[in-house]
């Protein structure tokens, strides 16, 4: 099973760099905060680690089986 991914809204600047990345499964919600759309079909584990190491505020969160992968 590939790593479950999370956006802290909290701490999104609204780069865009992840909707850019992985357009379709990161999207803006209506304050142009980054959200994973619920039926968006996520990228390989390599890319998602790779979209949340870039984000330039730390905001994707990765987990394996319910626990947090280093990023
Ligand atoms: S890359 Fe990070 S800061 Fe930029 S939109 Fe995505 S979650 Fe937000």
């Amino acid at each position: 099973m590939g790593y479950e991914v999370s956006v802290d809204g909290d701490e999104c600047v609204s780069a865009g760099k992840c909707i850019a990345s992985a357009p379709g499964f990161f999207v803006f919600d209506d304050d142009e905060i980054a959200a994973v759309h619920p039926a968006g079909t996520p990228p390989d584990d390599q890319t998602l680690l790779r979209i949340a190491r870039s984000c330039p505020s730390g905001a994707i969160r990765l987990s394996s089986n319910g626990a947090p992968v280093d990023i």
